[in-house]
């Protein structure tokens, strides 16, 4: 029980207050082993959101279930609880709340529902470490989490997911999934992601972007950026990623915890900032529930030309993301493939084509922050 992992584990469990965390290889792996542990399977349905990223769909389809898309409410980008019921089938087993960039879904109506139909509920927090809804923290409100720990998530170890629980009876069952099924992630692995942990520190400073633009040609160079370069998520869900997360990866993380509380009053303040540099210059705020405190791990801005305002950023080089692209982010295939068809969710398709997002992680200040947000003025809101 002394392993660099197990001490993750056990590190994220508690500051979490949840009683059991698996670490895995990614976010979707975690995901994945929850599927496996609740007996999804072969023709069962699983609700998830129409707003977000495709690594929600791989694990769901890869366990031979299909996920059908509830379509968001506009203004926390998660999914409408209104619209659940007309979604739910006999085939439904699972409903899916993400906490999109961080605030938390309708909890108490998305569980109300479920009660009703006797259907488990889990919660995508991957973007959603340090919320809180009516002063519980988000990934504690249901039978169990997932978390991310990729690189643009809270904290990065490279890759990394983990699974919580408090229910000890899941628990076991994905512990023997992990010790039956699960590899441990080879030597090139680590070292491949090592190397991409070195050019992701690089590219989190603006000022060094050319600097890791050729660090990251020299890699790619050697073969060594097989994996992915940072951000882009286009690997398919395969066997070989049933993976657990490597040690050093854990080490990685296991710092990351102990700073965990400063990171996250870093993006409070950064978020009160840009509440309040917004409202100066007469941006339409909008209304989050007071029962709600949300850490964003990326504060969304709906803009009138979004395509204008990602051009304007690289030509100032500042940090400006672009997720949601669409409503199963950064597919690189059709979209029908995971069972989503446009125009299924107006209401999500809408806030991919408006939301940008503004970065809050600890590396930036006010100066940046206050760049951002003259760029998005310069553009304008959507209408
Ligand atoms: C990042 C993310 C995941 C999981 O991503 P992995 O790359 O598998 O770690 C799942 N859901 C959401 C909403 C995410 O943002």
């Amino acid at each position: 029980m002394s392993g660099a992992r197990e001490k993750l584990e056990a590190a994220f469990a508690q500051w979490l207050g949840a009683k059991y965390a698996f670490a895995f290889w990614k976010g979707r792996v975690a995901m994945y082993v929850i599927l496996r542990a609740l007996g999804i399977g072969g023709g069962d349905e699983v609700i998830v959101p129409g707003y977000t990223c495709v690594a929600v769909a791989r694990p769901i389809k890869y366990v031979g279930a299909r996920p059908v898309y509830v379509d968001i409410e506009p203004v926390t980008f998660n999914m409408d609880p209104a619209k659940i019921e007309a979604k739910l089938s006999g085939k439904t087993r699972l409903i899916v709340a993400q906490h999109t960039y961080g605030y938390p879904a309708e909890m108490d109506a998305i569980l109300d529902i479920a009660r009703h139909r006797s259907l488990p509920v889990i919660e995508d927090s991957c973007l959603a470490l340090g919320s809180t809804y009516k002063g519980r923290r988000t990934g504690t409100l249901t039978l169990a989490a997932y978390w991310s720990m990729q690189w643009s998530k809270t904290f990065t170890t490279g890759f990394g997911g983990i699974a919580t629980t408090d229910d000890a009876d899941l628990a076991a069952k994905i512990e023997r999934l992990a010790r039956q099924e699960a590899r441990e992630p080879g030597l090139k692995e680590a070292t491949l992601l090592a190397a991409m942990r070195t050019v992701h520190r690089l590219l989190a400073f603006p000022k060094t972007v050319s600097r890791m633009q050729a660090v990251y040609r020299r890699l790619s160079d050697a073969g060594l950026v097989a994996i992915n370069p940072p951000g882009a998520e286009q690997v398919r869900f395969t066997p070989a990623f049933f993976k657990r997360l490597g040690a050093a990866q854990a080490r990685v993380g296991l710092q990351h915890v102990h700073r965990l509380d400063a990171n996250l009053a870093h993006r409070r303040r950064l978020m009160r900032l840009y509440d309040r540099l917004l409202a100066e210059r007469g941006w339409p705020m909008p209304r989050i529930p007071d029962y709600m405190d949300p850490v964003l791990v990326r504060y969304p801005v709906r803009v009138a030309d979004k395509a204008a305002a990602i051009a304007l950023a690289q030509a100032r080089r500042l940090e400006l993301g672009t997720w949601f692209d669409c409503p199963l982010h950064q597919i690189d295939v059709p979209m029908e493939t995971f069972d989503y068809a446009w125009g299924m969710c107006p209401i999500s398709e809408k806030a991919a084509r408006e939301t940008v997002n503004l970065p809050t992680h600890p590396r930036v200040g006010e100066r940046l922050a206050r760049q951002v947000v003259d760029l998005v003025c310069e553009i304008g809101s959507a209408k």
